[in-house]
């Protein structure tokens, strides 16, 4: 496969919506997405990563009316953090949504839902018109990438375009929070810490 490299999110995004995946900066890490609603695009996700069929992909919004296109009754306490962290290195795992394909949650009921915050994420996500499932740009495996020349060395010939975007502001991943019960629980640490948030 060509993988083209550009700084333009208007050029990246035109893969997206042709069914491609293109791997885009985040606050955290680069981010490798696809159309959350084509499964064939999502596929192709797992397959340029090697990543097993049961690890579940977060997907990325660029607005908090796009979160009701993913999931369904949002509780209380997500709500809360929704309004306390969103936008940012956070990732909130809610009741999924029906449009959402099967592959990108694993065959899970719930799906994990984040809003970057960096400014090249926003407008890429902008540009495509759709969330994004976007797991970290990498091998499965291998360091999470904190620049698009990272990517290349995983990436480059099993991707469609590579947006070239600065080293990420964090460098580590989003924490992920189960918001499924009113009471939340943090399945993985990340930039995110217990103590905020308390
Ligand atoms: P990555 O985007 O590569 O950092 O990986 C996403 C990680 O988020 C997964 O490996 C899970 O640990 C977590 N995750 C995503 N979606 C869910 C979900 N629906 N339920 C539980 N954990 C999730
Ligand atoms: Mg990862």
């Amino acid at each position: 496969m060509k993988t083209a490299l550009t700084i333009s999110s208007k050029k990246a995004a035109k893969y997206i919506r042709s069914g491609g995946i293109v791997a885009f900066p985040t606050e955290t890490v680069y981010g490798l997405g696809a159309n959350i609603f084509n499964p064939h695009a999502i596929e192709k996700i797992f397959t340029a990563k090697k990543r097993p069929a049961d690890n579940p992909l977060i997907a990325h919004v660029e607005n908090l009316g796009q979160i009701e296109l993913l999931a369904t009754n949002i509780c209380n306490s997500a709500e809360k953090l929704i309004k306390e962290f969103f936008p940012g290195p956070i990732t909130l795992v809610l009741p999924k949504g029906e449009k959402i394909p099967a592959v990108a949650t694993a065959g899970l009921d719930t799906i994990g839902v984040r809003m970057p915050r960096s400014d090249m994420a926003i407008e890429f996500l902008r540009e495509c018109g759709m969330p994004l499932a976007a797991p970290s740009a990498n091998l499965s495996g291998k360091p999470s990438p904190t620049t698009w020349q990272a990517v290349y060395e995983d990436m480059f010939g099993k991707i469609d375009c590579i947006l070239q975007g600065k080293t990420t502001e964090i460098g580590i991943e989003s924490t992920v929070v189960d918001c499924t019960d009113e009471i939340p629980l943090v399945l993985r640490s990340g930039a995110v810490t217990i103590e905020e948030l308390r």
